[in-house]
């Protein structure tokens, strides 16, 4: 069975070159760029410094009140809530640009659409939602992110790609981020799932990780592989190793396009 093969780059050239393409307009640092023609616009709705030093009683609030921003111990970056109404506007009129600006059919990629953590958000506003609608936080997380991904899906022509954090564990992706995949899979029609190395010096943990999103999914999902200053042969193996499991693969931030050229031919090789 064939798989699909794409990047994620910052280089014009190599988005010419690679179809899909997978182009930031909008970071979690909270920097946009213009949709370029042909590509699949990617936007980081609920991470996002600048807005959070901004409003920083936005940022989503854990367990001792811990908030989920770079000053705590593994946040690199700050997490909006989605459950308040003015987040959630603010990111749909970042996507509206997206696809506004974009090129129609070339679909949309959520990232950063999530709770920061186990515990994330309880925070005023979903304490008081979840009372008013008679549900537990885990229920109105996940009332939010559905409902959330529903209202993207109708503004967006072509596929919509969403990233997951790499948790196949069961039961962690809906505990830990409010995402239940069997709730969103009517919306997305392909999920990322980014397994980030330097080195790719071993596998075996991308196996694993792999073959379980494998297992829960009931979607198609690609493979994310970091690829700046990878050894192509470590590349290779990494994508083959990933591509027994997903639909497709994608490389990442890499700076050669001779190396992302054989990593695809290794895969057409491979499997067709
Ligand atoms: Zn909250």
């Amino acid at each position: 069975m064939a798989k699909g093969f794409g990047v994620v780059t910052r280089y014009p050239r190599h988005a010419e070159a690679v179809r899909p393409a997978f182009w930031e307009v909008k970071d979690v640092g909270g920097a946009r760029r213009a949709p370029r023609p042909g590509t699949v616009p990617m936007v980081s709705c609920f991470g996002d410094n600048r807005v959070a030093r901004a409003h920083p009683d936005w940022v989503q609030v854990g367990p001792g009140g811990m908030r989920a921003d770079r000053t705590a111990p593994y946040f690199d970056w700050d997490a909006l809530c989605p459950t308040r109404p003015e987040v959630r506007r603010l990111a749909l009129e970042w996507v509206a640009a997206a696809v506004a600006g974009g090129t129609p059919g070339t679909g949309l990629r959520l990232d950063d659409v999530t709770y920061a953590r186990e515990g994330f958000c309880q925070c005023a506003v979903c304490r008081a939602e979840a009372a008013a609608a008679g549900e537990d936080l885990d229920q109105l997380h996940a009332r939010v992110i559905r409902d959330f991904v529903r209202e993207v899906r109708a503004r967006v022509a072509g596929p919509l790609y969403f990233t997951l954090f790499p948790d196949p564990y069961p039961g962690r992706l809906e505990r830990r981020f409010g995402i239940r995949p069997a709730e969103l899979d009517p919306y997305v029609d392909v999920y990322v799932v980014p397994l980030y190395d330097l080195a790719y010096a071993t596998t075996y943990w991308l196996e694993v990780l792999a073959g379980a999103f494998a297992e829960r999914l009931a979607r198609p999902f690609w493979v994310e592989l970091y690829a700046l200053g990878v050894p192509e042969e470590r590349l290779v193996k990494a994508a083959l190793v990933a591509a027994t499991y997903a639909a497709g693969v994608l490389l990442a931030y890499g700076n050669r396009l001779e190396t992302i050229r054989r990593v695809e031919a290794a895969l057409r090789e491979r499997f067709g």
